[in-house]
């Protein structure tokens, strides 16, 4: 498709008869967002796009949320990671995965 319309206001590309016009009445819908700041968001979607769960606060940066009584929590600033911490994680996320295991093994042998 040859179009000059993702370029919104601009008016290279449109045709002559201003075809390219039609496109801009899309039925849109604007969503709150509201971060932990209190700051008020307000994006607008297409009806027909889904509407994400999270947004991020242009203010301040933090996520912001459709529900304006919990909005997300701020992100955490975390230092620098080191190598080793790195590995330490990776070594609890393999020893929660066998817990879990256990845990399922343990489940499937009392239902029998
Ligand atoms: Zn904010």
């Amino acid at each position: 498709m040859a179009g000059g319309n993702a370029i919104r206001g601009s008016r290279v590309g449109a045709g002559p008869m201003g075809e390219d016009e039609r496109g801009e009445s899309a039925p849109r819908v604007r969503v709150s967002f509201w971060c932990a700041n209190h700051h008020e968001i307000r994006p607008s979607f297409a009806t027909d796009a889904p509407v994400p769960d999270s947004w991020d606060c242009p203010r301040c940066g933090w996520p912001a949320g459709t529900d304006k009584a919990n909005p997300p929590a701020p992100p955490r600033t975390e230092p620098y990671k080191t190598h080793l911490a790195y590995v330490r994680e990776r070594r609890n996320d393999t020893e929660g995965e066998a817990i879990l295991a256990e845990a399922l093994e343990k489940l499937r042998g009392a239902r029998r």
